[in-house]
């Protein structure tokens, strides 16, 4: 079924407001097939999720389809091993939650990120020191040229720092209809990163449940991140900008308490320590604002429209090239 001029503003967490010229929402292969057969091929066409990761710049021209694919299915299921296949549409938590609560590890540093399991390997999710791409198995995928269904492997994924092939070289060619993780029972948790250091430190990684840390994960984040429910909110709206290192050498002689992270090419600048040096923590402009706890969170105070985000964004991405020399990225996708 299509709805027309169908209404977005509670389909994106900025809740900025726009319309979609028609949405779907397919909930198998044979549907999306369909759909796509029966569309004009010159017809923009755009794919969300929750949209979590979005700043909805106007109204959307065209087809949007939210893929509503459902399903968890636990295969080849061994007393150390699992693959787990997932439907595009499943709430990225609500998966988390399932396989921690079987004993399964892998996603529990994933803990509370918003979004549907089609949208994680689109920027390949990551959090605490983990991301999708550490325990992705393949991504199942329908081409929007011909509705033709293939898989593309975790190594043919080109993923990287919040990013993929279907993100960057192949954008818009292919609608994620489903994943499959391969999970394990034992080993060592990966508690060495920010927070979950701190909290589990002296304890051997080896000895914690899946769930343990995905409790301390869940209460980090409620602690730190606004509920876009309450404050609508994209998460983090900047990347980390990544460096090299003679680069680092000389930001850190001007700036001793500048926050940095090992990175193969040098490292890995907190873009929020950046944001907040610049004077941009708790500051707003006209409904928009950087989190007063957060500064890498852009937040809607209230009315807002992609015009107030896109010119705060510009303003704190002027003033930290200004005073660090450095070029923060967005992370989350523009459309249309
Ligand atoms: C409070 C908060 C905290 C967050 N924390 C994190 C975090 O810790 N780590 C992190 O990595 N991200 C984080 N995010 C960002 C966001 O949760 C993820 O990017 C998530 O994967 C987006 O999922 P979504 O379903 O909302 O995608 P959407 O926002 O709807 O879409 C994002 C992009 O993916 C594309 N897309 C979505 N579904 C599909 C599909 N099935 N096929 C093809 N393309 C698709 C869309 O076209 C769009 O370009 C956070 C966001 C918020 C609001």
């Amino acid at each position: 079924m299509i709805e027309h001029d169908a209404d977005l503003s509670g389909a994106n967490t900025l809740a900025l407001p726009a319309r979609a010229r028609r949405l779907a929402r397919p909930t198998d292969v044979a549907a999306l097939g369909e759909l796509l057969a029966g569309r004009d091929p010159a017809e923009p066409l755009y794919v969300l999720g929750e949209g979590s990761n979005v700043v909805l710049r106007g109204d959307l021209p065209g087809l949007t389809v939210i893929p509503a694919f459902d399903g968890i299915d636990y295969l080849d299921e061994s007393a150390d091993q699992v693959r787990v296949r997932v439907g595009a549409g499943v709430v990225w938590d609500r998966l988390v939650a399932d396989t921690v609560a079987r004993g399964w590890g892998g996603l529990e540093n994933l803990s509370l990120i918003p979004g549907t399991a089609g949208a994680a390997p689109f920027q390949n999710i990551g959090a605490y020191g983990v991301e999708l791409a550490d325990c992705l198995e393949s991504v199942d995928t329908v081409a929007v040229a011909d509705g033709w269904a293939g898989r593309f492997r975790a190594d043919q994924c080109e993923f990287g720092y919040r990013d993929s092939l279907f993100k960057s070289r192949r954008r818009g060619e292919f609608i994620i209809t489903g994943i499959t993780l391969r999970l394990h029972r034992h080993g060592a948790r990966r508690v060495d990163y920010g927070g979950l250091a701190e909290r589990f430190a002296g304890q051997d990684p080896r000895t914690l449940a899946p769930a343990t840390v995905r409790a301390a994960v869940i209460e980090l984040r409620q602690s730190k991140l606004p509920d876009p429910a309450v404050l609508p909110n994209a998460g983090s709206f900047f990347k980390n900008p990544v460096v090299s290192a003679a680069e680092l050498a000389r930001l850190k002689a001007d700036y001793p308490k500048l926050v940095s992270f090992p990175h193969p090419d040098g490292a890995k600048l907190a873009a929020g320590w950046l944001i907040e040096d610049a004077g941009w923590k708790g500051r707003r402009l006209g409904p928009v604002g950087m989190h007063r706890d957060q500064a890498l969170v852009l937040v809607n105070h209230g009315g807002a429209r992609a015009d107030d985000v896109l010119a705060l964004a510009a303003a704190v991405r002027e003033d930290v090239l200004d005073r660090f020399g450095v070029t923060l990225e967005q992370e989350p996708v523009a459309l249309p």
